[in-house]
């Protein structure tokens, strides 16, 4: 891509965690790119061990045996609005034109206010060299007109950069938002709660593929619905934690069931068993 493209205009970051699975080549990425490399002005080098600029974490969903993980790749949320800046008694953190912060290497003393104030908890200490330090945003790579490298390195596309605005819209939305910290990156897919469960036939003690499963919210239209599986395993996705919803599991030639619940976060409702009508 070219320089004209990145000129200037504040830059934004998009995750995806629905297409992230978890296999940490940006974070290599990352490291490769700023282990034993200083980039002027914007960073020192990244020490072999104890930082990952961006970390993979992992978050596991649903209980035994619907277990599921969802992998969100964290970093410097690169905030408009960033509570770290004005802790730093030493003006150390800084914001560029094109809206990436960055914390000078040559300006930090070491004091470690700005860690504590980080929503996001993405500033590590780098105690040989005595400062703060996090992702720059790649701030080297984009005023060659290059992409970060871990998104370049993403073979899932899982993470996008590009100009404010670029990925705004619906489905998209920012960690933590009751900071005010106004982030530049979004996010889609976060994890929501979901209601998982097996089916069976009571008669043949065998489970029921293709059943269907619909969740109604109890006070509007909200409405979602699920298939079972060939193990007879349902995932309703995509469902709004404290809200109660009505369930009605279903299947050709069997009595429907139903229960209602109350979703606080990921909820397993186990084995429905469907009679023959
Ligand atoms: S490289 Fe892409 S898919 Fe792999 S962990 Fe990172 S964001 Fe996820
Ligand atoms: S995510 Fe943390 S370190 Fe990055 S700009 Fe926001 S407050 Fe500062
Ligand atoms: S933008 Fe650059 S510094 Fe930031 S996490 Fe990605 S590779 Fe690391």
């Amino acid at each position: 891509m070219r320089r004209e493209a990145f000129e200037m205009a504040n830059k934004e970051f998009l995750v995806d965690v629905g297409k992230c699975t978890g296999c940490n080549l940006c974070a290599v990425s990352c490291k490769d790119e700023h282990f034993d490399n200083s980039y002027a002005h914007w960073s020192a080098p990244q020490p072999e061990t104890g930082q990952f600029w961006v970390d993979v974490k992992s978050l596991e969903r649903g209980s035994l045996p619907r277990v599921r993980v969802s992998y969100m790749p964290t970093f410097c949320q690169h905030c408009a609005n960033a509570p770290c800046i004005p802790v730093c008694p030493d003006d150390a953190i800084k914001k560029r034109g094109d809206g990436l912060v960055w914390i000078d290497p040559k300006a930090c003393t070491g004091c470690g206010e700005c860690g504590p104030a980080c929503p996001y908890d993405v500033i590590f200490f780098n105690e040989d060299a005595n400062i703060a330090q996090k992702c720059t945003g790649c701030a080297h790579r984009v005023d060659e007109g290059l992409l970060p490298r871990c998104v370049e390195a993403c073979p899932h596309e899982a993470i996008l950069f590009g100009d404010e605005g670029a990925f705004h819209g619906e489905g998209s939305e920012f960690l933590k938002p009751e900071h005010n910290a106004l982030p530049r990156v979004m996010w889609r897919e976060l994890p929501a709660p979901w209601i998982s469960g097996n089916v069976i036939n009571v008669e043949q003690d065998e489970v029921i593929a293709n059943a269907r499963v619909l969740v109604r919210h109890q006070e509007s239209d909200e409405r979602h619905d699920a298939l079972t599986d060939e193990f007879g395993d349902f995932y309703v996705r995509d469902l709004e934690k404290g809200r109660s919803y009505r369930c009605e599991i279903s299947a050709d030639g069997y009595e429907s069931v139903k229960r209602e619940v109350t979703v606080s976060s990921d909820l397993d409702i186990g084995t429905v068993v469907l009679s023959r009508k």
